[in-house]
């Protein structure tokens, strides 16, 4: 006899929709109930940042509405999502909102969700993946590592109005957080280099970008803090991307398992020795 699956998602309602994450790129980091959306949904809303081969997995008769947005530009549209959300829902559909990363972070999930709320309309959220911790993960860097740091901040490059935030207290982000990961920071890169540097970080702090993490076109740029602008435009690094600056960039040398799958690294088992050495001379 077989055996049960000790898993069996909630239904999908007609009716509702569901807000899901779908993780960095790779298919492969969908969750379990965002797979069941997909077989399930009616139609599914997607962001740009939704890699194709996650929209594949929707069922072919699903109607695909591409909501358009590219991360960090002023959205002048997005009442137009929501409204678009209420619509289909109204008319009895299985809704799928699906969006990069997980849908609270740095993605407006909580204001479409709002939005459903202001109009009654069921709906489910489903976490993902987000960028800043899997696509991360991904090139080899772990947010966090004993003996590196206990405290990480995820930080928008971006304001509502595509500006680099003005509420953002920088001399404390520098003194208090010894990782810090940047979402959509490639466009104010020069001005985020900035303030770290005027808010005391040294320019020779291990930095990296990471653009288009977990997709078959990921790449790391390893660089400082101080080189990391002219590295990124030498390197013609590109959207989306990542950027993390701290001690915790050295673990890449030890932990690029994908590289070293592929064949193209040899990792170093103690990638932390040379700060070791560092504070020991
Ligand atoms: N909700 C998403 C973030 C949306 S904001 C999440 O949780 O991941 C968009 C930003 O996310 C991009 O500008 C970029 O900084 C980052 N991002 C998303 N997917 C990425 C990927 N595959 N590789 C690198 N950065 C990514």
């Amino acid at each position: 006899m077989a055996e049960r699956d000790s898993f069996t998602p909630p239904p999908f309602e007609p009716g509702t929709v569901w807000l899901v994450g779908a993780g960095p790129g790779e298919p492969g980091l969908l969750t379990l109930l965002a797979l069941h959306a997909l077989k399930s949904a009616d139609a599914v809303v997607y962001d740009a940042l939704v890699d194709p081969r996650t929209l594949d997995l929707a069922r072919p008769e699903a109607q695909r509405i591409h909501a358009g947005k590219r991360g960090g530009k002023p959205s002048p549209s997005q009442p137009d999502i929501s409204d678009r959300l209420v619509r289909l829902a109204r008319e009895g559909k299985r809704v799928l909102r699906l969006k990069g990363g997980d849908p609270f972070v740095f993605g407006r999930g909580g204001e479409e969700a709002l939005a459903l709320v202001a109009a009654g309309v069921p709906f489910r959220v489903v976490p993902g993946i987000s960028a800043g911790i899997g696509g991360l993960a991904y090139a080899g860097i772990p947010v966090t590592h004993r003996d590196s740091n206990s405290a990480v901040t995820f930080v928008t490059g971006h304001d509502s109005g595509g500006e680099v935030p003005d509420g953002l207290d920088w001399p404390a982000l520098a003194r208090g957080s010894p990782v810090l990961v940047f979402y959509m920071a490639l466009k104010h890169l020069a001005q985020i280099r900035e303030r770290l540097l005027e808010s005391g970080r040294p320019a020779s702090e291990p930095t990296a970008l990471v653009s288009k993490a977990s997709t078959p076109d990921q790449r790391v740029l390893e660089t400082t803090l101080g080189a990391c602008v002219a590295d990124a435009a030498a390197q013609a690094i590109e959207q989306p991307a990542l950027l993390v600056v701290g001690e915790v960039v050295r673990l890449r040398a030890g932990l690029d398992w994908l590289g070293a799958a592929e064949g193209r690294v040899a990792l170093d088992p103690d990638p932390l020795r040379v700060k070791t050495q560092r504070e020991a001379g």
